[in-house]
């Protein structure tokens, strides 16, 4: 892929737009591992089955430049 190619993406991803993250706090939408029910917090935020969840975490989503970036919705995630 060049880098003038467009990133192509899964069916569960897509990218970080300031739309999707402007509804997804209008909407109040729940797709981070802190609204899964296999999220440990008092095992540090690990995920019960082991995923590796720092690209499904809420402060991923909140942290300066997210725009760009990879959103990447886990196909475990199971709501509280
Ligand atoms: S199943 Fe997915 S969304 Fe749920 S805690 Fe694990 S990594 Fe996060």
């Amino acid at each position: 892929m060049t880098s003038k190619q467009a990133p192509t993406f899964t069916p569960l991803q897509g990218p970080v737009t300031a739309l999707f993250l402007e509804e997804a706090e209008r909407l109040r939408l729940q797709f981070c591992c802190e609204e899964c029910i296999f999220f440990q917090p008092e095992q540090g935020g690990r995920c019960l089955y082991n995923y590796p969840n720092t690209q499904h975490r809420r402060a991923y989503f909140e942290e300066d430049h997210v725009v760009g970036r990879v959103l990447i919705f886990c196909r475990e995630f199971e709501i509280l």
